[in-house]
């Protein structure tokens, strides 16, 4: 990074090395575009992975931020607040449960989840009944339990012993699925659409296994929409696509456009597993966050995001495809549903991806060979024009085709 290796520098040098940076230092961001400290302006296909769905610094958003920071930021749930009240309302509507918990991250919303349904089997169905069966290649955050949840090895590397009460399965095998229930087995919790691990899609006859296998053991459904929610996939909830009705959704990333908030949505019957004192966070559900993913919900209903991600993401489907049609010994597939897009490589794609930062264009290689574009849900076609004619000359020089 050129412009500004002291930012490096003292990051390096105070910050925990959790992370591998991009080479790239981000002063601001307005709309679908990232700025750096000279001015050079990137086209943001990734939204800081599925956050600023809306782009960034929408005005409305930004104004709704600061009348709530001047009204009241935080209070605690220890009070009756209103924008917290008028948020699980909204929230609610978008889908077929009943109530809310309001936390701040996605980790801790999968938390949430994990700890209602054990406390349900535990409390209301007096079972003890605490398994929780998930899928190869899922992410569900990085607490303890959600990254032994996680079905990726990377992920649990040197933080044993792990907490006991999950099994991964391997995905779109309806065979391994019905093996792994045990009377154990308390639920399954899935993604729609795999994010982290490189836009892989559940197929509608392994849907259909797991609603089966929950009927038959009386499992609870929980789908981790913390990535594929909030209107990505062309649905509000990425499970809607398949007419599913779990018992809990989890959420986070979009919610509130930046500010950190998550969410567990359950059914009325589950949620009296909790009492007062079983669960809770200081943070969670605040006025300001809440009064940001109220106003997130209002712009999406106004702009009809939901409907454009769907129509826009069939464009680009259709634009990748094409490209890959040119490039059959460089794109293996392309996938995705709405503006949750993954182009697959037939190579490891660091060099092509670096090249497309180069030329201004910001997304995220996953899973080495996977290119995933999360655009803001206001990206234009054109833009995604612009990005494939990048992508599509990129694709004709060789070295970059190569790991
Ligand atoms: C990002 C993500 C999480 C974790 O969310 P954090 O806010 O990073 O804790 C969990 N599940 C899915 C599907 C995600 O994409």
């Amino acid at each position: 990074m050129k412009n500004n290796s002291t930012l490096q520098e003292k990051t390096s040098k105070y910050l925990c090395p959790t992370y591998a940076r991009y080479p790239l230092a981000v002063k601001s961001a307005r709309g679908c575009h990232l700025y750096d400290f000279e001015g050079r302006e990137y086209l943001d296909m990734l939204s800081g992975i599925s956050v600023c769905n809306l782009g960034h610094s929408h005005p409305e958003i930004v104004s709704a931020i600061a009348s709530q920071a001047k009204k009241l930021i935080h209070v605690s749930n220890l009070f009756y607040q209103e924008e917290q009240a008028a948020l699980a309302e909204k929230l609610i509507s978008t889908c077929s449960l009943d109530r809310v918990f309001f936390c701040n991250s996605g980790a801790e919303a999968n938390e949430g989840a994990i700890k209602l349904t054990r406390r349900y089997m535990q409390k209301i169905l007096n079972q003890n009944r605490f398994e929780i069966l998930t899928l190869n290649g899922s992410f569900h955050g990085r607490t303890l339990a959600t990254l032994t949840a996680t079905g990726q090895d990377k992920i649990k590397q040197g933080f044993d012993p792990l907490p006991k009460g999950f099994q991964t399965v391997p995905v779109n095998d309806k065979d391994a699925l019905e093996q792994a229930v045990t009377p154990d087995t308390a639920a399954i919790m899935v993604e729609i659409i795999q994010g982290e691990g490189g836009i892989r899609l559940l197929s509608p006859g392994f849907l259909k296994k797991i609603v089966q296998i929950r009927e038959k053991h009386d499992l609870l459904l929980i789908i981790d929409e913390i990535q594929t929610g909030m209107g990505r996939t062309g649905r509000f909830w990425a499970h809607q696509h398949y007419g599913l009705e779990p018992d809990i959704i989890t959420s986070a990333k979009a919610l509130a456009n930046g500010l950190p908030m998550g969410a567990v949505l359950c059914t009325e019957k589950i949620s009296s597993a909790f009492d007062p004192g079983s669960h809770g966070t200081t943070f969670g559900g605040n006025p300001l966050a809440c009064a940001a993913a109220l106003k997130v919900l209002e712009i999406m209903e106004q702009e009809n995001l939901v409907k454009k991600a769907d129509q826009l993401g069939r464009k680009a489907l259709g634009i990748f495809e094409r490209i890959r049609q040119d490039h059959p010994q460089k794109i293996m597939e392309i996938r995705g549903k709405g503006l949750m897009l993954g182009i697959e490589l037939t190579f490891p794609g660091n060099r092509l991806w670096k090249a497309l930062l180069e030329q201004g264009f910001v997304l995220n290689l996953t899973q080495d060979t996977v290119l995933r574009l999360l655009p803001p849900l206001v990206i234009s076609g054109k833009h995604i024009e612009s990005f494939a004619m990048t992508l599509d000359k990129l694709l004709q020089n060789p070295q970059l085709c190569q790991g």
